[in-house]
């Protein structure tokens, strides 16, 4: 029965290796950390996780999932309508819409899925749905998923955007769409602007802040503190994944009525399990110490500055950040990937970049950095970076 499709996936697969764009694992046999250890035994520096608060391995979250296993059990085995919410679901439910300053949250099993089952409960073909080109794949596969008119707009772009809401008038209702921090460039759209837009042409924004919330804004709320619009971004969607522990979890943030429906239509939440409860605990304790102080942001802020900092001193070509990601402009695809090679060997370790992820000839190396990250570790980056650079004649 297999052979056919066999034969057609193996071809497939060996045209992806010929085009270069296999994508193989690097093992790694340490916890996540600012410091790993791969699969032979060499200890590198971590530049390329979502890991922007360093909680990944910390001990209190640790320490909390430990305590939710004991209390709570292991699993749910049930999603959440039937029997598989627990107070602890409830209590970090309302500590995510304190965090973000909204009325009510919904949890997901990741944040792919609260993009993916967010539209299309919300939304039919009489509306409309704008949404800026760099958005999130899982946006775009929520946006499928929905049968509301669809509009794009270039990255960031107001005119753009301004354009479209003006020919979806003729739709009931408009949702503007954006990522919060755009991932490979590391740029937070002009999200005070696109609030501005949405109420001169009564559309709802939707904001995805898996790459700013814990890191954008002195205190890390996201975009809405950067831009001191708390309050006024109707739907957040965010994960726990990155910033957040980095453990699995997702979720959406904003207008009650809005949260109401999601629990009764959206069908990644109906039909899908419920977060396990060392996850649950975790998240909790997360939340409490983000309440308690702020240092982390204020370090990954400053480590985030001195990096750029070096850089540019160094004569890199920066794409300017505000965020925690730092984009080195490469622009030709066969060096990004020489150029990581080789800061691999000098210890440091981050991902070149390149077409379809990228616009062609816009291949970079992207950096990611931490508040995990120790002085030491960011002087050992950039001394890499420059040495490389110059050996590559980048610099
Ligand atoms: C990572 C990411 C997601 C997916 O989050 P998961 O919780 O890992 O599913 C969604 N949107 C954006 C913008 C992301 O960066």
């Amino acid at each position: 029965m297999y052979g056919k499709i066999k034969e057609h996936l193996k071809q497939e697969l060996n045209a992806i290796s010929e085009a270069g764009l296999f994508k193989a694992e690097r093992i790694i046999t340490s916890s996540q950390s600012a410091e790993i250890q791969l699969e032979d035994g060499k200890r590198v520096l971590n530049f390329c996780a979502n890991n922007y608060l360093g909680l990944s391995d910390h001990p209190q979250l640790v320490e909390a999932a430990k305590e939710a296993l004991d209390t709570h059990g292991y699993g749910m085995s049930s999603v959440r309508f039937i029997c598989g919410c627990q107070d602890m679901h409830k209590t970090l439910e309302a500590k995510i819409a304190e965090y973000f300053g909204c009325e009510d949250t919904i949890l997901y099993a990741a944040c792919f899925d609260a993009n993916g089952g967010l539209f299309e409960p919300l939304l039919t073909a009489e509306d409309a749905i704008i949404s800026d080109s760099l958005n999130h794949a899982s946006i775009i596969d929520g946006v499928r998923l929905c049968k509301a008119q669809r509009y794009r707009y270039n990255n960031a772009d107001m005119e753009d955007l301004e354009q479209q809401l003006i020919t979806a008038q003729e739709q009931r209702f408009r949702i503007i769409v954006t990522d919060g921090v755009f991932s490979m460039d590391g740029n937070v759209p002009p999200v005070d602007q696109i609030c501005a837009l949405a109420e001169k042409y009564d559309a709802l924004v939707m904001v995805d802040e898996c790459h700013s919330a814990g890191v954008v804004g002195e205190t890390g709320r996201g975009v809405t503190e950067l831009f001191n619009i708390r309050g006024k971004v109707d739907i957040i969607t965010g994960t726990l994944g990155k910033a957040f522990g980095g453990a699995i979890g997702g979720f959406t943030t904003g207008r009650k009525e809005i949260i109401e429906m999601l629990r009764q239509r959206s069908r990644p939440y109906l039909f899908s399990n419920s977060l396990p409860p060392a996850v649950v605990g975790a998240g909790i304790r997360m939340f409490d110490m983000m309440k308690e102080t702020s240092e982390l942001q204020e370090r990954l802020h400053k480590n985030t500055a001195f990096f750029t900092k070096q850089m540019l001193a160094a004569g890199f070509d920066i794409k300017p950040t505000q965020s925690a990601i730092c984009a080195v402009m490469l622009y030709d695809a066969k060096l990004s990937q020489v150029f990581a090679a080789k800061l691999l060997e000098e210890g440091i370790y981050v991902i070149g970049f390149y077409f379809p992820v990228v616009p062609k000839d816009q291949a970079r190396i992207r950096v990611q950095l931490s508040a995990a990250h120790k002085q030491e570790h960011l002087d050992k980056a950039v001394a890499a970076f420059i040495k490389v650079g110059k050996d590559l004649n980048v610099i």
